[in-house]
C-alpha cells in the first residue's frame, strides 16, 4: 500500500510539473511572440521612414541579419529585396500584409512554409510614394524555444523530482503508518481516521460473532467429547482421505494409541489389508465392516461414510472389543459339538440294545439286563439333558433368578439327607456339620452348588468311605466345604475340572453316571453369588471343595 501511494504521489506530482510547463511555455510562446511582432513592426518603422528620407540608397550598406527587407512599388513590383534579386521576384500585389498596408496603411500576417518548417513573419508599411517596405522574419517555434531553455527545465525537473519524492515518501509513510498501528484487538478504540469508523464498527460486529460462535463451537465439541468418551465402542473420525480428525477414548485405548494422533494417517498406524479394503469401500461411499486381530485381541470394525452433497467427505469408525464375544461363541460351538457327541454315545448304545431286541436276537434270560443297559443309558440322557438345561438357564437368564434370604446348613443338610439311602447302598458314611448360616442367594442354584458336590464326592469315593459337609459361618463369609476319602484329583486336572464335559477319566465318569458338567454348574452358580471355590485333593488321599461366600 505504501508502494501504491508513493506511485500515485509520485505520477500526480510529474503530471502537475509537466502541465505546469506546458502552460508556462505557452505563455512564454505568446509573450515572446508578441515582442517579436512589435520589434518587426518598430523595424519597419525605423526602414520606411530611412527610405523616405533616403531612397533607394538607405539600402546601400545595410546590414539585415535577422529580417529580410523587400521594397515594393505600389503595383506590387519589387524595387528592393535584401535576400533576393528583385528582378526576378514575382509580384507582391496579392501578399496579405501588402494589401492591407496598401488599404490602411499597415499590414501584418503570418505564413508556414513547409519547406523550411518555420513560421514566418510579416509587416508592411505603406510610405508616404505609395510605395510599401516589407519586412519578414522567422517567428521561433516551441520547440527553439524549450530548446534555448533546456537546462532551467532540465534544472527545474530535477529539483521538483527530488521533492516530489521525498514528499511522496514522507506522506506515504504518515498516510500508511495510523493503519499499520491499527489496534484490531479492540477496533473502536482506535481514533485515526474517522473515515474508517464503519469499517472498523464492522470488524468489532464480526470479532464478536466469531467469538459467540467459537465459543459455541467449543461447548459443542466438549457435549460431544463428554458423549464420546463415555461411549463402550472407539470411534474414530477421518477426513475423506484417511487422516484422524478426532477419536475418543475408548479407540486410544482399544488401539494403544495416543491423542497425539490426531492429524495423522490411519494406515500409517496399522495398515492391515483389512482396514484398507475397510475404508477404500468407506471412500467409495459404502457402508462395510470387518473384524481384526489387534494387539492379540479381536476387535469388529464398522466404517461407515460421511456425505456431504453427494460427495464423501469423512468417515466415521466404529471399533468394537469383540474377544469375549468371539470367545463366548467359541465355547458355544464347542459346547454344542460336545452336546451333540455326548448324546449320540448313550443314543446308539439305546438303538443299538433296542434293535437287537425288536429283531427277537435276545435271549429271554437277558432281556432284563439289555433293558437294564437302555434304562441306564436313557437315564445319563435324562441327566445330561438335565445339567445341560441347567447350564443355558445359567447362560441365558442369569440376571433374571430370584434372589433370596436363605439358610445355607438347612439347603446342605436337606439335599445330605436326600443322598443318604444312595449312601448307604455304596457304603459310604455322610455326616453333616456346622451352624446355621443365612445367605442371600438363589435357593436352586445353592442347591446345585450342594448337591454336585455330594454327587462327586458319592461318585469317586471307595467303599465305606466317608464324605463330610460342613457349614461355617465367620464374621467376613459363609464357607461350604465338602470332603471326601476318594480316589482324589491329580494336580495337572484340577486346574481343568471346572470345565464343560472336562474328566479326569472319562470311562469311570461315565460309569457312575457322570455327565462332565457337575463342576461347570458349580462354578457358574458360585460366580453368580460372587463366591469363590478352592480345591484341595490328593490322588487317592480325598477331595474337598470349599465355595466361600463372601458376607
Ligand atoms: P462328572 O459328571 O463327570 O462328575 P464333574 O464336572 O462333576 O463331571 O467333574 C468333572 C471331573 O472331575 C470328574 O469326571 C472327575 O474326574 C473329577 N472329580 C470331580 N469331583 C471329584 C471328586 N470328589 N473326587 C475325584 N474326582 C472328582
Amino acid at each position: 500500500m505504501t508502494r501504491r501511494i508513493f506511485k500515485s504521489i509520485c505520477f500526480a506530482a510529474i503530471a502537475v510539473f509537466l502541465a505546469s510547463l506546458v502552460f508556462i511555455m505557452g505563455v512564454l510562446y505568446n509573450y515572446f511572440s508578441t515582442v517579436q511582432r512589435n520589434q518587426m513592426k518598430m523595424q519597419t518603422e525605423l526602414i520606411s521612414q530611412g527610405v523616405t528620407h533616403e531612397g533607394i540608397d538607405y539600402f546601400t550598406g545595410l546590414k539585415t541579419y535577422d529580417y529580410r527587407v523587400t521594397w515594393i512599388s505600389p503595383e506590387g513590383v519589387v524595387l528592393f529585396d535584401s535576400q533576393s534579386d528583385a528582378e526576378n521576384m514575382e509580384n507582391h500585389l496579392e501578399r496579405k500584409e501588402v494589401k492591407e498596408a496598401l488599404e490602411n496603411g499597415y499590414g501584418e500576417s503570418s505564413r508556414y512554409s513547409v519547406t523550411l518548417m518555420e513560421r514566418l513573419l510579416y509587416s508592411a508599411k505603406k510610405l508616404s510614394d505609395g510605395t510599401v517596405i516589407r519586412l519578414s522574419g522567422t517567428q521561433n517555434s516551441i520547440w527553439m524555444l524549450i530548446l534555448g531553455m533546456e537546462q532551467p527545465i532540465i534544472l527545474m525537473f530535477v529539483i521538483a523530482a527530488g521533492i516530489s519524492l521525498f514528499l511522496a515518501f514522507r506522506l506515504s509513510k504518515k498516510i500508511v503508518n495510523p493503519l499499520n498501528e491499527l489496534n484490531l484487538d479492540e477496533p473502536l478504540s482506535n481514533k485515526e481516521y474517522v473515515e474508517l469508523r464503519p469499517l472498523l464498527k464492522r470488524i468489532s460486529l464480526q470479532q464478536q460473532q466469531l467469538k459467540s460462535q467459537a465459543a459455541e463451537l467449543r461447548h459443542k465439541q466438549e457435549e460431544f467429547e463428554t458423549a464420546t468418551d463415555n461411549m463402550n465402542e472407539g470411534l474414530i473420525l477421518l477426513n475423506e482421505n484417511g487422516i484422524i480428525l478426532s477419536m475418543n477414548r475408548t479407540a486410544s485405548k482399544l488401539l494403544r494409541i495416543s491423542k497425539f494422533c490426531i492429524g495423522k494417517d490411519i494406515l500409517m498406524l496399522n495398515n492391515a489389508l483389512a482396514l484398507q479394503e475397510l475404508l477404500s469401500k468407506a471412500k467409495n461411499g459404502e457402508r462395510s465392516e470387518t473384524t481384526m486381530k489387534l494387539n492379540g485381541l479381536e476387535y469388529q470394525l464398522n466404517a461407515s461414510p460421511v456425505i456431504t452433497d453427494d460427495e464423501v467427505s469423512g468417515i466415521a469408525l466404529l471399533i468394537f472389543d469383540v474377544t469375549e464375544k468371539e470367545k463366548a461363541e467359541q465355547m458355544r460351538r464347542e459346547f454344542t459339538a460336545n452336546v451333540s457327541h455326548e448324546l449320540k454315545t448313550p443314543l446308539h448304545s439305546i438303538s443299538g440294545y433296542a434293535e437287537l431286541l425288536k429283531n427277537d436276537m435276545v435271549k429271554p434270560e437277558d432281556i432284563s439286563k439289555f433293558s437294564g443297559q437302555i434304562y441306564s443309558e436313557a437315564q445319563r440322557m435324562i441327566y445330561l439333558v438335565d445339567d445341560i438345561i441347567k447350564l443355558s438357564h445359567l447362560d441365558e437368564d442369569a440376571g433374571d433368578l430370584k434372589r433370596e434370604d436363605v439358610d445355607l446348613y438347612e439347603i446342605a443338610r436337606e439335599t445330605v439327607r436326600a443322598f443318604e439311602p444312595k449312601a448307604k447302598a455304596a457304603k459310604i458314611t455322610f455326616t453333616m456339620n456346622g451352624v446355621s448360616a443365612p445367605v442371600r442367594g438363589v435357593p436352586q442354584l445353592l442347591n446345585s452348588i450342594v448337591f454336585n458336590l455330594c454327587d462327586n464326592a458319592l461318585k469317586y469315593n471307595r467303599e465305606n468311605g466317608s464324605v463330610s459337609v460342613d457349614v461355617q459361618n465367620t464374621d467376613s463369609s459363609v464357607v461350604l466345604s465338602v470332603s471326601d476319602t476318594g480316589i482324589g484329583i491329580p494336580a495337572r486336572h484340577q486346574e481343568r475340572i471346572f470345565e464343560r464335559f472336562y474328566r479326569v477319566d472319562k470311562s469311570h465318569s461315565k460309569e457312575v453316571g457322570g455327565t462332565g458338567l457337575g463342576l461347570s454348574i458349580v462354578k457358574h452358580a458360585a460366580k453368580l453369588h460372587n463366591a469363590s471355590i478352592e480345591l484341595h485333593s490328593v490322588v487317592d488321599g480325598g477331595t474337598t471343595v470349599r465355595i466361600v461366600f463372601p458376607k
